[in-house]
């Protein structure tokens, strides 16, 4: 079975690979590269499901059944912020040191530190593209006012993860996976792929 992932990320399509490998065998995970489809994503939805989903539909052109994954931190004393504009709060896209200066200076006074990950997950069907489904994973935690741990990316070193006593980016990648937003979301994708699968 092959499932374009709506992504060009080397790195990414690896880890998908390895993480769907945990619960379902035989799945070979393509990029958006390996079935030619080039050029930008417009991703101007306002919720993650809005933006995985526009992901997916692109990739569904491929012909083949397509996912896109749209994940952010959202903070509940901003409203939800950075939420979908995770990647660009402070402007520019992937400044992840700019991301979180911005977001401490906002926090700064604030005593509610608490905050999710989100990640959503569309599923679309080429053969009928009003098709599709959603899988969410979250996982809360608290924003701490300083950096710790070299591991991870984002908002990782200032995403304090209190069952495990530890940030985001002090976890190991396997440790990271299996408590993340992430990583629940795959789970939960997995698991209906083996039913969809079986039932092929
Ligand atoms: P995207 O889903 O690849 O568009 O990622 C959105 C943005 O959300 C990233 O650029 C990060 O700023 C943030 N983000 C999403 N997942 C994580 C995570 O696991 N750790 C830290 N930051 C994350």
């Amino acid at each position: 079975m092959k499932i374009v992932l709506a992504s060009r990320n080397k790195h990414k399509i690896e880890e998908w690979q390895a993480t769907l490998r945990k619960y379902i065998d035989g799945v070979e995970i393509l990029s958006l590269d390996e079935v030619g489809i080039f050029g930008e994503i417009e991703e101007n939805g306002e919720t993650f499901e809005d933006n995985a989903l526009i992901k997916a539909m692109a990739a569904a052109k491929s012909g083949y059944l397509s996912i896109g994954e749209d994940s952010g931190l959202s903070v509940n004393a901003l409203g939800g912020e950075p939420g979908v504009y995770s990647a660009r709060y402070a402007g520019e896209h992937g400044n992840d040191r700019a991301n979180n200066e911005l977001l401490l200076s906002k926090l700064k006074d604030e005593s509610d530190r608490s905050a999710k990950f989100v990640c959503t997950i569309a599923l679309v069907d080429p053969a009928n593209t009003e098709r599709y489904c959603f899988f969410r994973g979250e996982t809360e935690g608290t924003i701490i006012d300083e950096y710790r741990g070299d591991g991870g990316f984002g908002y990782d070193p200032i995403f304090y993860y209190e069952p495990l006593g530890k940030t985001f980016a002090e976890l190991s990648g396997a440790e990271k996976n299996a408590v993340s937003h992430r990583g629940k979301a795959i789970e939960l994708f997995a698991k209906e792929l083996a039913k969809i699968k079986t039932t092929e």
